[in-house]
């Protein structure tokens, strides 16, 4: 920001969508027939942001770790799964109709219904009493249309690690405590999908489970907690739009021990992005009882057997996508009254990392040897239409960290501007050593 400019902080939603459809990172599912309800597409900038946002949390949750393995399970489980963790019978949230409007609403969230637009008379809905409405989205398997064949799409990613839970604990040669994780997609039918890509029907989790002896529950908590407070920290997040906030009792699910959620400050207010839970032994004597096999644990130093207790840590990856953009979502007014917008990323999540930008046209064929140089570090980007500033404030709003210039002098010194994204501030760096000049930039706190 240059001297005497004003920095304003995002607190319209309606600006972040509109930013987001215009530059690519994220609009509505099949526009082109209007869209439909709770589902999203991620353009060529929000896959880079959500890919660089998986590959932090794979990074620091299971390759860094030797206590942590990975899976990539299927998405459809056999439907026992969702008998054995209680999804069929308690996943459902109570939901009232305006017999007015016709529309359907969240029986514990009223407050937002607004009013209704079909009485005569009054604005208020004329609500039914409310009733269970199950969320997991039904599909049939095979070609027989009995009952036989319904399968649930995964309403989280969890249940099938506990599935799999004997398996990955054999091959991997892993004793306890260990833990298994994996990022992918899980579906909802929301009653309600709002907040732009806060509550979709569609979205992504990264999910960690970790077993343990149940005497070490608590230290295994505390540790978990700490990671992930830590691991948002990273992100750039601002302190004073984190928290975090245990369950009251009766929040708690019905087989949790203790719970806490990682809330983020958006402009419609604190509202979880992680959740830590503890699960008990819940999950895997479920699992034990429905499939006949016994998930319980042999200690083979102390020859103790017990079921092991499960510490979650369950993180969507599109509500941190949302709280990373409205976090880093700026407009400044500039010295003599120009505003930009800009999206100041945290350079490990930025989608691009550097633009090549040529002066002019006549300096394209050098100035793409640059380009060619650094894509194979980096997703970089090449761009020689338009005046200057123009492109620098593209770059701005797809928060790119870093411009580089290629003029007429570059030929003559070997050299390169760089412009800096959150100061602008411009510096000549020696072509030759741009690699090493942008790794050092691009990986600090990574
Ligand atoms: P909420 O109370 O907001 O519906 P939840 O407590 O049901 O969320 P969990 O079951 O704990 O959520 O899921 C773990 C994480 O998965 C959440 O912290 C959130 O980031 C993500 N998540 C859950 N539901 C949705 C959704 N409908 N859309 C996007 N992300 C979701």
């Amino acid at each position: 920001m240059t001297d005497g400019g004003r920095q304003e902080r995002l607190v319209r939603m309606d600006d972040l969508v509109s930013l987001c459809a215009r530059r690519g990172f994220v609009f509505p599912s099949s526009e082109i027939y209007g869209g439909i309800n709770g589902f999203w597409d991620y353009g060529p900038l929000g896959v880079e942001l959500r890919n660089n946002l998986k590959a932090l949390w794979w990074r620091r949750v299971v390759r860094e770790r030797d206590d942590v393995e990975g899976l990539d399970s299927s998405i459809i489980c056999h439907p026992r799964t969702w008998e054995a963790s209680g999804h069929v019978e308690h996943f459902s949230d109570p939901m009232v109709d305006c017999r007015a409007c016709k529309k359907r609403f969240r029986a514990d969230q009223l407050e937002e219904a607004g009013s209704c637009s079909s009485r005569e008379g009054s604005s208020e809905h004329d609500f039914t009493d409310p009733r269970d409405f199950n969320l997991m989205l039904e599909t049939r398997i095979g070609a027989s249309e009995d009952s036989a064949s319904v399968a649930w799409l995964r309403a989280e990613t969890c249940q099938p690690i506990f599935n799999d839970f004997r398996r990955v604990r054999e091959v991997a040669r892993q004793k306890l405590p260990f833990g298994i994780a994996q990022i992918g997609k899980a579906f909802r039918n929301e009653i309600n999908p709002r907040n732009f890509i806060f509550r979709s029907r569609e979205f992504e989790q990264a999910e960690m489970e970790f077993f343990c002896h149940p005497s070490e529950r608590e230290k295994w908590f505390g540790h978990w907690l700490a990671e992930r407070v830590r691991f948002h920290r990273d992100l750039g997040l601002g302190e004073d739009r984190l928290r975090t906030r245990p369950h009251e009792e009766d929040e708690l699910a019905h087989y949790a021990k203790q719970a806490i959620d990682v809330e983020y400050h958006f402009p419609f207010g604190w509202k979880e992005i992680e959740g830590i839970h503890d699960r008990g032994d819940w999950d895997l004597s479920r699992h034990s009882e429905y499939s006949g096999k016994d998930l319980a644990y042999t200690d083979p130093d102390t020859k103790e057997r017990f079921v092991p207790l499960v510490i979650e840590t369950s993180v969507g990856i599109d509500r941190t996508c949302l709280a990373v953009l409205c976090d880093a979502y700026a407009v400044e007014e500039l010295d003599g009254g120009e505003t930009r917008s800009v999206l100041r990323f945290h350079p490990a999540l930025a989608p691009l990392k550097a633009a090549v930008l040529p002066l002019s046209k006549k300096l394209a064929e050098p100035a793409r040897v640059v380009y060619e140089q650094l894509r194979r570090n980096w997703n970089v980007f090449y761009d020689d239409s338009g005046n200057i500033g123009r492109r620098y404030r593209r770059q701005d709003e797809a928060g790119t960290p870093f411009c580089l210039t290629y003029d007429f002098e570059s030929p003559e010194d070997g050299r390169v501007t760089v412009r800096e994204r959150d100061t602008m501030t411009q510096e000549r760096v020696p072509i030759d050593e741009m690699v090493a000049w942008l790794r050092e930039r691009l990986e600090r706190g990574a």
